[in-house]
């Protein structure tokens, strides 16, 4: 089965061309790093990162691009107020630069913690300043933009005029689009409502500012993702992708400005995630419906049961398609915590399974190999492939209750199969608890060990204990209530 991919721009799903063969040119977009990233938004950049390794299984070599927005980003182009790194550098009274760090730290924390695969580049909007001048000149010299009291517009009626079509991507109809639109702070420099900025002027307050030929200013959010995007993917690239939240007006912005700059389509395949909820409602940090990564891993929160490890989250999440929303709760994190131990008791069951040959099989390896992979191919259909992998895991507990057998090459077939699907595909990680166990109780062995030295005078010997762990970065603390030990 040949790759789909359902392409919103298209509305439908189609057969996956890349432009060049056996190569994917991927760009999404990435977080606005002024705080933290809650679980809504991982959901997204892990839809993206279970896209780019199953591409990669597929034998794709991906291009992937994540950008971090580290500049400006209004929420309206007529505010400038609402400049969400000015309110941030207020609020918590640092530099920009700092407040862009720290999110920028806990952003990789968390996509670590939860398993996700870097890009292969991940440009920041302030690394990209003079691109972003370039492409506004090239707009302005194309009778697309237009300068107005030091801020740059992107002239929405004249791209329609040209036979272009503004709202193509969010099915939105440009006259409607007028006609609802609010008047604005601001707006007074704008031709049309609609036109949104490319540049903006800064205000004496605003702190991160750019010299421009059009006076001290930063660069419009639009802007910056078509900047990175063709910079690094070229004028016309395969895949772009990002929350649904995003197809209006950011996405709507970029294909305008790609293709009024290009004069091409900037994208094949509009890929876009839907949204995860909580209580049904959205999750978003504004209305304050929202959990952080570290409070559900931590169980530091009054909405889950208990703590949940963040594979087991991850699993959550790829059980729901892409495209669907996907509402948390309690009772699907606990079902989702058994299947997942199912699962890898059946991974470590292949291993002591002895192969025999004579009998033939209830269970069709190559079917269900065809099965899962017609999954994968189907836009990426995570919760189909998962039900297959669980028909593998049954066939698995039949086998160790010798209700079946395997062949040799099928064994070590299913095995590299499962395990190439569970942790390189699905990026789910084997827990190590009882690792760490065994790591306690045998440093408590030791502790005591050192105890009865120390007590029978044999310093020499209770001193070696302490210096060989501390060689090996175990640290032992003599304290009121006994030795513990830290791992550095
Ligand atoms: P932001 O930093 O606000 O630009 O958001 C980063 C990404 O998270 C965007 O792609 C958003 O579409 C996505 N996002 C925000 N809220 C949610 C949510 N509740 N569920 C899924 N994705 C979300
Ligand atoms: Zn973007």
């Amino acid at each position: 089965m040949q790759l789909k991919i359902y392409n919103s721009l298209a509305g439908e799903k189609q057969i996956f061309k890349p432009i060049l063969e056996g190569n994917v040119g991927m760009y999404v977009c990435g977080p606005t790093v002024y705080s933290n990233v809650h679980l809504g938004n991982v959901r997204t950049f892990l839809s993206f990162d279970f896209i780019y390794r199953s591409l990669t299984h597929l034998g794709y070599k991906v291009r992937y691009v994540r950008n971090i927005t580290d500049a400006g980003h209004l929420t309206d182009d007529g505010d400038v107020n609402n400049d969400r790194f000015v309110k941030q550098t207020r609020l918590e009274k640092l530099e920009p630069m700092e407040i862009v760090q720290k999110y920028t730290v806990d952003f990789h924390k968390v996509l670590d913690m939860f398993n996700l695969l870097p890009p292969s580049i991940e440009p920041t909007a302030t690394g990209h300043i003079v691109e972003q001048i370039e492409l506004t000149q090239k707009l302005i010299e194309k009778g697309f933009a237009y300068e107005s009291n030091g801020s740059v517009y992107f002239d929405v009626l004249e791209y329609n005029n040209r036979g272009l079509n503004y709202g193509e991507l969010s099915k939105r109809n440009i006259e409607e689009l007028f006609a609802n639109t609010r008047d604005l702070d601001g707006q007074g420099e704008k031709k049309n409502p609609q036109d949104f900025a490319l540049w903006k002027k800064a205000s004496p307050a605003h702190i991160m500012r750019w010299n421009s030929p059009w006076g001290e200013g930063f660069p419009g959010w639009h802007l910056e993702c078509t900047a990175m995007s063709t910079k690094y993917l070229g004028d016309k690239f395969d895949i772009h992708g990002g929350g649904m939240d995003l197809k209006f007006p950011h996405h709507e912005c970029e294909i305008a400005q790609g293709k009024a700059c290009n004069d091409t389509e900037p994208v094949n395949y509009w890929m876009h995630a839907n949204m995860l909820t909580m209580n049904s409602q959205r999750m978003s940090k504004s209305t304050g419906n929202y959990i952080l990564p570290k409070q559900l891993v931590s169980g530091e929160n009054d909405f889950f049961e208990k703590p949940f490890h963040p594979t087991i989250v991850r699993f959550c999440f790829l059980q729901a398609h892409y495209r669907s929303v996907l509402d948390i709760s309690n009772d699907a994190m606990i079902a989702s915590e058994k299947g997942f131990v199912r699962l890898m008791d059946a991974i470590k069951i292949l291993n002591s399974i002895t192969p025999k040959d004579q009998k033939e099989s209830g269970f069709n390896l190559q079917d269900w190999k065809t099965k899962a992979y017609d999954a994968l191919n189907d836009d990426f259909n995570s919760p189909v492939l998962i039900a297959h992998l669980f028909e593998a895991v049954k066939f698995i507990f039949a086998l160790k209750d010798e209700k079946e057998t395997i062949s040799t090459a099928d064994l070590e077939d299913l095995k590299s199969t499962l395990h190439a699907f569970v942790f390189d595909v699905l990026g789910l990680q084997a827990i190590e608890e009882n690792n760490n166990e065994k790591l306690d109780q045998t440093l408590q062995v030791l502790i005591e060990l050192r105890n009865q030295a120390r007590k029978s005078k044999n310093f020499d010997l209770s001193d070696q204990i302490r210096d060989k762990l501390l060689a090996e970065g175990i640290e032992l603390k003599d304290g009121r209530d006994g030795t513990s030990y830290v791992l550095n």
